[in-house]
């Protein structure tokens, strides 16, 4: 009986189907059905095409051996539904709850040799935080930060600017919406490597921006770790 009263305590519903769950959000019935990205490019992040026989914490993919960005990825799930829908409830809804789950699924994607990182979130500006009251990336990046014992450093990299919304411009008009948009205020990197934790990430114009900034203040490798990663068409 007590350990009846206790579960009824601690039980949650599944975000999803509504099931009973202990703990958490989701049921390890619908956990089990999300798009998990499994086999991407170290990279890019993107898919790898199923055929290629490199081992698989090598691989890249024949884009990025051409062209890398200046940054490397990792993503837990492809940004389908209800990926989609899980972010939006817990960006714009305020599930805040969502953020140890989806903090526990990234600190899990973690690839071991970034642990060195000094772990920042990808920066809302003061008028974005005003208006929604949290920074999404934020609450990930500590996370995560906590989870696997990594320094962490939440205001240094800064948004100077409240930039248009990205989805709705072109890539050249992305990358002249960023160019500025962000700055390095805290102590010289002096060559360490640093982990930017957001939510999604789409074309990487966001990164690109923040590898610059955050490469001109000294960091040595700039990695990201998403919890969704935006498959082309
Ligand atoms: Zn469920
Ligand atoms: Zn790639």
């Amino acid at each position: 009986m007590i350990k009846a009263m206790v579960d009824n305590v601690r039980a949650s519903h599944c975000l999803l189907c509504g099931g009973r769950c202990l703990d958490r959000c989701l049921c390890p019935a619908c956990l089990n059905d999300l798009p998990w990205l499994d086999d991407s490019c170290r990279r890019c992040a993107l898919p790898l095409p199923e055929h290629e026989e490199t081992p698989v914490n090598t691989r890249c993919c024949g884009e990025c051996q051409r062209d890398p960005p200046p940054w490397q990825a990792a993503a837990v799930f492809r940004y389908e539904f209800p990926v989609d829908a899980l972010i939006a409830a817990f960006k714009y809804q305020g599930r805040l709850t969502l953020a140890d789950a989806l903090g526990e699924l990234l600190a899990a994607r973690l690839p071991p040799d970034w642990q060195d990182s000094l772990v920042v979130p990808v920066p809302v500006h003061t008028q974005r935080l005003r208006e929604r009251g949290y920074n999404q990336a934020a609450l990930l990046a500590r996370d995560v930060a906590t989870r696997q014992h990594m320094r962490y450093q939440p205001d240094s990299l800064q948004r100077r600017r409240v930039t248009a919304m990205q989805k709705t411009l072109s890539p050249a008009q992305r990358e002249a919406n960023l160019a500025d948009a962000f700055s390095w205020q805290g102590p010289p990197l002096q060559g360490c490597n640093v982990l930017v934790i957001d939510d999604v990430l789409t074309t990487g114009a966001t990164l690109s921006a923040l590898a610059r900034v955050l490469t001109e203040a000294g960091a040595g490798e700039v990695r990201a770790l998403v919890v969704a990663r935006t498959l082309p068409p």
